[in-house]
């Protein structure tokens, strides 16, 4: 089994052929996490993971609820009718931006986001986990940390309305969560102020055609 496999899971699942990426690691190389906002969440797989297929998907909405509840149900079961009860779900309780750089989809920058090398911020990332052996597995041991941020004034942290402390982890979740909660059953409307405020992301979205910028969470369009 390999990523091209995978591949006509996702094709079929992603209905309006939204652009993504897709990697494959072994659990084993699988590293501890790095920031307190991230200790929130497991840094590894339950032990009869083999195999945890990470992908990207691009879209400007906070939408990680479609992920949880439409999207990824949905590859796991085209991938489950095709390859038989080999895939499953954490609930999100793994680490998700550990996950998207050692499968070398992207790095994380200055705000503590994932830039990811197709999307840049404009991304959300999910991962399936499977007790199959893969034929392949991406293994990043590089800089985890982007090295474009290091030289930026930021913006993506300055600008942030409420002012959360930021360098290369978020260090007020608290703060952050307060201002977005009330807007949660409103992805529109939540703040994104440290994604937008990142001109080189945003040049990233001209690579894509405006009706896919925002499919994700809104289906119908
Ligand atoms: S604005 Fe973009 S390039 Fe600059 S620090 Fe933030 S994420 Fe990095
Ligand atoms: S989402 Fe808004 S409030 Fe939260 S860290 Fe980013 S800019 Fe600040």
């Amino acid at each position: 089994m390999n990523i091209p496999d995978i591949d006509t899971a996702f094709r079929e699942a992603n209905e309006h052929n939204t652009p993504y990426d897709i990697g494959i690691i072994r659990p084993g190389d699988i590293v501890p996490v790095w920031s307190e906002y991230d200790r929130r969440y497991s840094s590894t797989p339950p032990a009869f993971v083999k195999s945890v297929i990470v992908y990207v998907i691009l879209t400007t909405v906070a939408a990680d609820y479609y992920f949880r509840e439409s999207l990824t149900p949905r590859i796991i079961s085209i991938l489950k009718r095709k390859f038989g009860n080999h895939f499953g779900y954490d609930d999100y309780q793994v680490n998700r931006k550990q996950l998207a750089v050692l499968a070398g989809l992207g790095k994380i920058a200055k705000q503590s986001l994932v830039f990811t090398n197709k999307f840049g911020l404009n991304a959300k990332i999910d991962a399936i986990f499977s007790d199959f052996e893969f034929d392949e597995y991406s293994i990043y041991d590089g800089e985890r940390y982007r090295e474009e941020c290091a030289s930026c004034a930021a913006p993506c942290i300055s600008k942030c309305p409420v002012k959360c402390k930021m360098a290369y982890r978020l260090d007020d979740v608290s703060a952050c969560d307060k201002y977005i909660t009330p807007n949660w059953d409103m992805p529109e409307l939540m703040c994104r102020t440290c994604i937008q405020e990142c001109a080189s992301s945003e040049r990233l979205l001209e690579n894509y055609p405006s009706e896919a910028h925002k499919r994700i969470g809104h289906p119908e369009l």
